[in-house]
């Protein structure tokens, strides 16, 4: 058994007992045991080894768009990208961004460059690490469609390269998901000169008519079914979900796949919840939901 002491005197990028609360849109969950923001190759490497030596699960956070944190934290090592890696070049048709370039980054600089291609980014508050993992997808367009290529760690410290062809990604799913072994450093995307989507500004205008942004949330909970012929959204509205809450753990009146932290929700309101409107949309349909959002 190693005593915390030594394991703190072994890296001054480690933090402990960081709360993650701060760090998800949703704005609860209790803190990481360890936690650590590097900000370059080699700090992240330090960090993974740090994990390896002494058994520690890590998790990684993007923008923590997508992800419930238990309240009673996370007994491992957190680590989300720092600022430096929030680079994004155009050269030519390619755009190079690393993970924690911000999703409406990619859309601006797309947009300067004369395509409008990833403009259904607008208004979802990821990174391309989260967008690569959770497959971002709106209007009718999924991230993956442009990728090119990207570069992952594995814990070794190994970086390696993939191309688009080689990943299986599908509706909100890629490989990527529930292994929290290979963490993406960037992605270069291919723009599409030719597709012509709705301004920025008019998405963003779309998506709030749709969607509820005044309090904070995690986007849809669940992914639209493939089996039954009405969304996720439409079901949970057959139900009575909108207005139904746990806590402050509320479902929108705009939307019924979105539960809304409407002050003090805690994770387990929040997992209630999911599970109380799961049961209500089997039994009535059939259906069983399957969650979007990724719980730690
Ligand atoms: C108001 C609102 C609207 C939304 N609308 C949409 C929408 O229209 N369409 C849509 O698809 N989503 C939507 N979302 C959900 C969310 O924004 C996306 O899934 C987004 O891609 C998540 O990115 P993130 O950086 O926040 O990832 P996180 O939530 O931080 O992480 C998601 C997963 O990715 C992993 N991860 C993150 N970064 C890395 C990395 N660099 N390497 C390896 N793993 C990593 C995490 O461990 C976790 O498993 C919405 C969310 C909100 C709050």
């Amino acid at each position: 058994m190693v005593s915390p002491v030594s394991e703190e005197r072994r890296l001054d990028i480690i933090e402990r007992e960081v709360p993650l609360s701060g760090f998800t849109t949703w704005n609860v969950g209790g803190p990481a045991r360890y936690f650590c923001e590097p900000e370059s190759l080699e700090q992240l490497r330090q960090a993974m080894t740090f994990a390896d030596e002494f058994e520690l699960e890590t998790e990684f956070l993007g923008n923590g768009s997508n992800l419930l944190v238990p309240d009673e934290g996370f007994d491992g090592l957190a680590v989300r990208l720092g600022p430096s890696f929030g680079n994004v070049e155009n050269d030519g048709n390619l755009i190079k961004a690393s993970a924690g370039t911000p999703l409406y980054k990619l859309a601006d600089v797309a947009n300067k460059a004369g395509s409008s291609c990833f403009n259904f980014l607008t208004g979802i508050p990821g990174t391309v690490g989260g967008g690569l993992v959770m497959n971002a997808g709106a209007f009718g367009s999924e991230i993956s469609d442009y990728l090119a290529n990207l570069t992952y760690l594995d814990p070794p410290g190994e970086v390696h390269e993939v191309s688009q062809e080689d990943i299986r990604y599908n509706y909100r799913s890629s490989p990527f998901q529930g292994t929290s072994d290979k963490i993406i450093l960037e992605a270069e995307f291919e723009l599409n000169q030719d597709e012509s989507q709705p301004d920025m500004s008019e998405i963003l205008e779309l998506r709030r008519e749709k969607f509820p942004y005044s309090n904070p949330s995690a986007g849809s909970v669940f992914k639209n079914p493939t089996e039954a012929e009405m969304t996720a959204g439409q079901l949970l509205d057959e139900v009575g979900a909108k207005g139904f809450s746990v806590g402050d753990a509320a479902v929108s009146h705009q939307h019924a796949n979105f539960i809304l932290n409407k002050g003090h929700a805690t994770a387990k309101n929040i997992q209630k919840a999911i599970d109380i409107l799961r049961d209500r949309v089997y039994k009535e349909f059939g259906v069983t939901l399957v969650t979007e959002i990724v719980v730690i």
